[in-house]
């Protein structure tokens, strides 16, 4: 099947992007990599709307270090997250995660901010943006917002972007020195999204857990994190298993994804200490 869109149009900067949206009045599409959007549209999940193409805004576009937190451009490919310097240093996290998401091609075009934007609660992105207490940075008719990554996702495919706005960037704190960063998740087949997966950070004020593809949406798991602050891993495999309520589906029952969020948390804390499974 063909897409049906009312049209296309290449935004040269930002001011150009936001007036085309609402010129569109709310039947306007943000197209980045366009890996999730045009297959939407190839399938008519979604018909009818004009496309605003934001490849070519310079300034969606690069990473850098300012202020203590490290800015990565909403246009940042996967596959440049994967191989950016001040990203390996300062948030490893985001290279960990980039090497288990889809395949090369799918890599190169999409952008970090689409997959945010798209918030699949099976995305790996989501769930270390809140893993590592981001900022997503959002501009609109009425100004910027910054929205804490915590607060973004609402539900499946649904986030806090008002119509008409576009995410500009996320920052977060740049890692500390003795910060350890992991992410561990289960798929079938290679490239495929996981059955379940988590990411751990631990900082000094203590750990931070969040789930992939066990929830509507990326949260912290609050509860587990403080069983691993007493040091008490079997207990925060339980807490963890005993927060969770995931869908069953085609691929996998509730139980088996519950099951394997708590393998996934036990696998996690051994790399994270050293011990790497
Ligand atoms: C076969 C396949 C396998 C995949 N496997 C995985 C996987 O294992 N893990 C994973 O995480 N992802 C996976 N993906 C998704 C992939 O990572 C996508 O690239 C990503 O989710 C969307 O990014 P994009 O830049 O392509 O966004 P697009 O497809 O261009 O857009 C997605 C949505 O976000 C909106 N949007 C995009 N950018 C912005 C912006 N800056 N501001 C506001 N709205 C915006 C669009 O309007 C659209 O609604 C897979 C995709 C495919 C096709």
């Amino acid at each position: 099947m063909k897409a049906s869109i009312a049209g296309y149009a290449r935004a040269t900067d930002l001011k150009h992007a936001l007036a085309l949206l609402a010129q569109a009045d709310s039947q306007a599409r943000v197209l980045a990599g366009g890996q999730s959007l045009i297959a939407a549209l190839n399938m008519r999940l979604s018909a009818g709307d004009m496309l605003v193409d934001i490849n070519h805004i310079a300034a969606l576009k690069g990473v850098r270090c300012e202020n203590g937190r490290l800015h990565i451009g909403a246009l940042t490919r996967h596959a440049e997250v994967a191989a950016d310097p001040l990203i390996k240093q300062h948030a490893p996290l985001l290279c960990k995660a980039t090497e288990l998401i889809a395949h090369a091609a799918i890599r190169n075009r999409g952008t970090i901010g689409g997959a945010l934007a798209h918030a699949d609660p099976s995305a790996e992105f989501p769930a270390c943006i809140v893993a590592l207490d981001a900022t997503i940075h959002v501009e609109g008719p009425d100004g910027t917002r910054d929205i804490p990554a915590s607060e973004f996702f609402i539900d499946v495919f649904e986030t806090t972007i008002r119509s008409g706005e576009i995410l500009t960037a996320i920052s977060l704190p740049i890692a500390e020195q003795d910060e350890r960063q992991v992410i561990h998740e289960f798929a079938r087949r290679s490239g495929d999204y996981a059955l379940a997966g988590v990411c751990v950070v631990r900082r000094s004020a203590g750990h931070r857990v969040v789930c992939i593809s066990v929830a509507a949406r990326p949260e912290l798991m609050t509860a587990a994190m403080a069983q691993l602050d007493l040091g008490n891993l079997e207990s925060a495999v339980c807490a963890l298993r005993d927060a969770l309520d995931p869908p069953t589906d085609t691929q996998a029952t509730a139980a088996y994804r519950r099951h394997l969020a708590g393998v996934m948390l036990d696998r996690a804390m051994a790399d994270l200490n050293g011990a790497k499974t």
